[in-house]
């Protein structure tokens, strides 16, 4: 049975990993959040963890109250996260923080030999080499939860080799503005956006999907985790959210993987990879699902993807500066104080102010990512 360390376990992934964990019997051996003190109580009673942490301090303290009865060591801050992802015994590390805070939690958890099973898009984003070179060092694989990249690392399995490969097609829902104009993105409200027409998320990715710059993440995403180059990723919006993406051999064959919206098969498949078992996940019907359709992304009034695809091929800290931009120009949309068309538009001016360097550290992308957000602060007068 594999034990696992859970980071981010209040949110969507997290709540839907213990869900696996409980129909397969896993031992969770630590959980982590944010300041979520009666979600994390509950599943500190149910799972029995070793270790629990909240990054909040006050919210820990109250926890630590809480669950006195309880044989479990309770830590709080940034350390108490990354004690939890690298020193617990958990021999999976699964990473489903929201934003580049998950990076250094994941580079230590890399550095503690634990496998990686990973959520957290924005690490690989905002740390690309850091923690690609940090995996090979130690041995340690980075399995993806991400729906489209589970799909490709199991198209690719039984792959000839990885030159064979020409293309991968990564495919995206459209989120909800789908095939609107300009003219009509320019007052659509926060309500609007957080209607995904397929996936129930947290607030931030649900966001990322509306501008499509989830989609511009997930193609920087797939550039690190399976070593290929920007110019070998194309996008395809596919409304019903049943292919989950495809890749194409140097031969033209093109091989997909299809399966309900419901994240538990990807985390269960990066939980027990190189194994299949039963999932909860819904078994297919194609005669009821009839028809699946497939267009070509409108780059013109989503321009996130492309402010993707420039960040990664220009390299450096490009992709960690439209991060943490988009990162903070997110969280101003969500709080009322910027319209959804300033989003591309911040992340743009914003990251014209990147330090230009191809070879950088972690504490160069921690300085992005604060420089990024005052530009985007000071870029919106807000
Ligand atoms: P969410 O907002 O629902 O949950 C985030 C979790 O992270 C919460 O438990 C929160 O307490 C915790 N957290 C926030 N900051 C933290 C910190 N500094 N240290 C420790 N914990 C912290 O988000 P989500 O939708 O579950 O997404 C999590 C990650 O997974 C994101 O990177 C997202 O892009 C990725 N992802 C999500 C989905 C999905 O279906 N929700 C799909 C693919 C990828
Ligand atoms: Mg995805």
């Amino acid at each position: 049975m594999k034990t696992i360390n859970l980071l981010g376990s209040t949110g969507s992934i997290g709540v839907q990993t213990l869900d696996v964990a409980r129909a397969h019997g896993y031992k969770i051996e630590a959980l982590a959040a944010f300041s979520d003190v009666d979600g994390i109580e509950k599943q500190i009673r149910e799972f029995k963890p070793r270790y629990a942490a909240l990054v909040d301090e006050n919210a820990a303290k109250d926890l630590k109250t809480r669950v006195a009865d309880m044989d479990v060591t309770v830590l709080s801050g940034m350390e108490g996260v990354c004690f939890c992802g690298a020193e617990a015994k958990g021999e999976i590390t699964l990473n489903s923080v929201v934003g580049m805070a998950g990076l250094k939690p994941t580079l230590d958890a890399v550095n503690a030999g634990k496998t990686i099973a990973l959520a957290n898009k924005e690490t690989l984003v905002a740390g690309g080499h850091l923690v690609t070179e940090a995996a090979k060092r130690n041995n340690v694989s980075i399995l993806p939860v991400d729906s489209e990249h589970s799909a490709i690392f199991q198209c690719l399995l039984g792959a000839p080799s990885n030159k064979a490969l020409k293309r991968i097609i990564l495919t995206a829902s459209g989120g909800p503005f789908f095939g609107k104009t300009k003219e009509e993105l320019q007052n659509v409200t926060l309500q609007d956006a957080l209607k995904h027409p397929s996936w129930s998320m947290g607030q931030k990715i649900t966001i990322d999907s509306a501008t499509m710059f989830n989609k511009g993440l997930e193609l920087i995403e797939a550039v690190w985790l399976f070593d290929v180059s920007p110019d070998m990723i194309d996008i395809v919006v596919h409304r019903e959210s049943i292919v989950h993406s495809l890749i194409e051999y140097d031969d033209n064959s093109v091989i997909a993987q299809l399966g309900h919206p419901d994240m538990r098969l990807p985390i269960q498949f990066a939980i027990t990879y190189p194994e299949r078992f039963s999932s909860p996940e819904k078994q297919l019907d194609l005669w009821e699902i009839g028809n699946l359709t497939f267009y070509k992304p409108d780059y013109e009034n989503f321009p996130c993807m492309n402010i993707c695809r420039d960040a990664i091929t220009k390299g450096g800290l490009y992709p960690a500066a439209v991060n943490c931009a988009n990162e903070e120009a997110n969280l101003l949309f969500r709080q009322g104080k910027i319209s959804f068309l300033q989003i591309p538009e911040l992340i743009s001016l914003a990251s014209e102010y990147t330090l230009k360097k191809q070879d950088f550290t972690l504490q160069d992308v921690f300085d992005t990512d604060s420089l990024m957000r005052e530009k985007v602060r000071e870029l919106a007068k807000v």
